[in-house]
């Protein structure tokens, strides 16, 4: 069963195509990035180059894609989509740079994922838009070279510790994207609520906002929940208490907690006595793969002060303790 907060993307998403802002000035939040991009953006226009190899790394679900998209927008370029684990093969990266028009956007989700052997052929291309490949096997095998329209790649990355670093080197912008305040989301709440043509007050837009976990997505996703809960239960206008009423039901607390939060915060505290503990030992103990834990659950519980990351392991806060209202450890008091 899906996660309803789960910053990863689901089918049921498609929708959101809709909710998807266009251009940079319709993207909310995240002003430093924005900024940036929109120098380097008009810069680039006005000089008719290609804007230099953009990465974007941050948790799922924050806005990557979108930016990648707006950022072609911006450009007045097409955008080609791809991700790291679809280029397989060589040729699979040769087919898609060879197709580009010049001062387009390959955009290349998940990044980290990319082969070595893809990553090799990638080097000079974003370097000198120049591909060197090897055709054919055996003897009859022979590298050939090709002059590839300038282009820009905007890679994106949950985890931008796992670029190799000659990869990383690579990119001129580097971009970090940060968990959305409760501002900010609600200003997407209410941008998505309008384009929904669902009716919607202050207090409904907070209280979705509030238990986001940061994320946009899942704004998103709770506001397509909450409308159906207003619909059948209510009048179809979404005020805080049907707001309230609907991720109660959801099982989706005042933090924007779900079951999965709380079982991993619970399991810290409770199996492994508030930690230190092994991220490993942690997914064994409450059946999640370490990934998810490190990319999708923890690192909103950690930009919260639930728990910290530190080099003999994961360690809960006084604040987990007080969230389920256990009795402080003595280590707490100073
Ligand atoms: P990612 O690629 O980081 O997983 P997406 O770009 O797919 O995330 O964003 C998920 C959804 O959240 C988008 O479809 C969009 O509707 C919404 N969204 C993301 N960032 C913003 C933003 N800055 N302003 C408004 N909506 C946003």
């Amino acid at each position: 069963e899906p996660r309803v907060i789960a910053g990863d993307a689901e089918p049921d998403d498609a929708v959101d195509r809709a909710l998807r802002p266009r251009r940079l000035s319709e993207y909310v939040g995240q002003a430093p990035v924005r900024e940036q991009l929109e120098i380097f953006v008009t810069a680039a226009r006005r000089r008719g180059e290609a804007l230099d190899h953009v990465l974007i790394f941050g948790p799922p679900g924050l806005g990557k894609t979108t930016l990648a998209h707006v950022i072609a927008t911006e450009m007045n370029v097409n955008l080609r989509q791809t991700s790291g684990p679809v280029l397989e093969r060589p040729g699979d990266l040769a087919a898609l740079l060879t197709n580009l028009e010049p001062n387009d956007v390959l955009f290349v989700d998940e990044i980290h994922r990319l082969s070595p052997v893809v990553e090799e052929v990638l080097y000079p291309a974003l370097e000198d838009y120049q591909l060197d490949i090897v055709i054919g096997e055996g003897p009859a095998a022979r590298s050939i070279k090709l002059d590839l329209p300038p282009f820009t790649l905007v890679g994106a990355t949950t985890r931008a510790g796992s670029l190799t670093s000659p990869l990383r080197d690579r990119f001129g912008i580097v971009q970090r994207l940060e968990f959305y305040d409760e501002s900010d989301l609600r200003s997407i709440v209410e941008r998505s609520a309008r384009i929904m043509a669902v009716g919607i007050d202050d207090d409904g837009a907070r209280e979705i906002a509030r238990r986001s976990r940061g994320t946009p997505r899942v704004a998103n996703r709770l506001l397509r929940r909450v409308r159906d809960y207003a619909e059948v239960r209510a009048d179809g206008h979404i005020n805080g208490q049907v707001a309230t009423a609907a991720m109660d039901m959801l099982d989706v607390d005042a933090f924007g907690f779900d079951v999965m939060d709380r079982k991993l915060l619970m399991s810290l505290l409770e199996k492994f006595e508030g930690g230190p503990t092994g991220v490993e030992s942690l997914a064994a103990a409450i059946g999640e793969a370490r990934e998810t834990i490190e990319d999708v659950i923890e690192p909103y519980l950690i930009q919260q002060g639930f728990m910290m990351r530190t080099p003999r392991g994961r360690v809960a806060t006084r604040q987990a303790y007080q969230h389920f209202g256990l009795p402080t450890p003595a280590r707490f008091e100073s």
